[in-house]
């Protein structure tokens, strides 16, 4: 089955694909946007527990762009072109309506992912994008140009049809959270053709600790709490949310902290959670002491509600090894400190990492060194492109890894009408 040709198709209608796409077609060109899913934004609608952290507001684009490591240096012009400035400014005259929460994350006012997606696929429909949904693309077939360089000719869908397109843009994600679609389909196709794709893993995933105790405290939510990670010294610390989960710990800052857990590191690695960072150790002790004395003939279990979250109370008390039933003004002086020693050094042995089924980003992908990083095409074939996910960045928690999604979907989008200012 043969049809009509595009000026470019470009697989995958996650953010980078959608923005790309939408931007494309604004600029004139004919555009085909290819996604294996039957919806577009399967992965953005649980973005931010289904609120869409869109980006970041910090307005220092310097800063931003040190967040991703040395590998941020790639991304320069593509945040200088579209800007997390540029990004909200988007969305608000697309009719989104944003707001800013702490750490500078911004999200939909709404507080639902679900108006991001229908934004973008209004822009697409706006601007006459052709969305083809329901369509895998299964390979690549390639030829050889004139000047005796690759260019990829035309995709087969699943279904035989063939889309045939000047250009192509791969924005199809990494590997992470697969049952979204993303699974790193176009791997092995780079692979194929000549380009390097750094080994993807799992980042930014929950952590694996062998103590059984969590399971207990599976769901509890902690705010306000300061978690380290140590091997014989501290190797990274943060303050923030975070989530007991069956089998270990979650949530924002665990999922950063993960980045320094490789999947080769020696054993022997430990969280310490400190319940009450803001309170140092004669403060805290010195507020034991007044609980425990307010209490006055209640049993000691009852006496810590003011203290610590309900859920982890009998934790605390069993490792504390004071007696439940003691009266609260009973407590010596030695079990006090023991208590405030728990509150402050909770510690746990690292087990593993989640895999790439709770990773909230992949690591690795297509090595930059082969990307032009003011156009997002390709330097090993001739009509490629790139965009989001797929490249080898990633970034913290925060909004960071979106706005690469935009800022290079949207400069990859521009493709046929160069960069204005590279
Ligand atoms: C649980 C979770 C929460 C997150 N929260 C945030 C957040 O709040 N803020 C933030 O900045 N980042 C967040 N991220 C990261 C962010 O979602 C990703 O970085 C971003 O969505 C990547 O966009 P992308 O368009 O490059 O890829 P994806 O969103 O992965 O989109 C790729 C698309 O390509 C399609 N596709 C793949 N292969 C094919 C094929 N062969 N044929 C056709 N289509 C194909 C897929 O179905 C998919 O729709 C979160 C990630 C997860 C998993």
């Amino acid at each position: 089955m043969k049809n009509e040709k595009y000026n470019i198709a470009i697989i995958g209608a996650g953010a980078a694909g959608m923005i790309a796409a939408g931007h494309a077609a604004e600029l004139g060109s004919r555009v085909v946007l290819l996604e294996k899913n039957q919806h577009a934004g399967r992965k953005l609608l649980i973005t931010g527990k289904g609120r869409c952290n869109i980006t970041n507001a910090d307005n220092d684009l310097r800063r931003m762009i040190s967040m991703f490591g040395k590998n941020g240096r790639f991304l320069h012009h593509a945040f200088g072109r579209f800007s997390n400035k540029d990004v909200v400014e988007f969305f608000e005259n697309h009719g989104l309506r944003t707001k800013v929460e702490r750490g500078m994350r911004v999200f939909p006012a709404s507080d639902n992912a679900q108006k991001v997606v229908d934004c973008l696929m209004k822009y697409l429909k706006d601007n006459n994008a052709d969305v083809k949904f329901g369509s895998p693309v299964e390979k690549i077939i390639t030829s050889i140009n004139s000047r005796n360089k690759t260019r990829i000719e035309k995709v087969v869908l699943r279904n035989g049809e063939e889309i045939i397109a000047d250009n192509f843009l791969f924005a199809s994600g990494g590997k992470s959270y697969p049952r979204t679609g993303s699974t790193g389909d176009a791997y092995k196709w780079l692979k194929q053709i000549g380009h390097t794709v750094i080994e993807p893993n799992p980042a930014l995933t929950p952590i694996i600790v062998r103590e059984n105790v969590v399971k207990q405290l599976a769901g509890l939510v902690l705010k306000n709490v300061e978690i380290s990670l140590w091997q014989t010294r501290k190797l990274d610390s943060r303050f923030g949310e975070a989530l007991f989960t069956d089998n270990g710990l979650s949530g924002p800052i665990v999922l950063d902290l993960s980045k320094n857990i490789g999947k080769n590191m020696a054993d022997g690695l430990k969280i310490r959670i400190d319940f009450k960072p803001t309170l140092d150790y004669p403060t805290l002790h010195r507020r034991i002491q007044r609980d425990l004395d307010e209490q006055n003939n209640r049993h000691f279990k009852n006496s810590l509600n003011k203290l610590l979250p309900m859920k982890l109370i009998p934790v605390i008390i069993e490792l504390s090894g004071i007696k439940e039933d003691k009266k609260a003004n009973e407590v010596t002086k030695i079990e006090r400190k023991r208590l405030a020693q728990l509150l402050k050094c909770f510690e746990l042995s690292v087990k593993g990492l989640v895999g790439f089924e709770a990773a909230i980003i992949t690591s690795g992908g297509v090595d930059l060194k082969e990307v032009d990083r003011k156009t997002m095409k390709s330097k090993v074939i001739d009509n490629l492109y790139f965009a989001g996910e797929i490249l080898d960045i990633d970034g913290p928690t925060g909004g960071y890894n979106l706005q690469v999604a935009w800022s290079t979907g949207y400069l990859a989008g521009a493709m046929n009408f160069g960069s204005e200012d590279s």
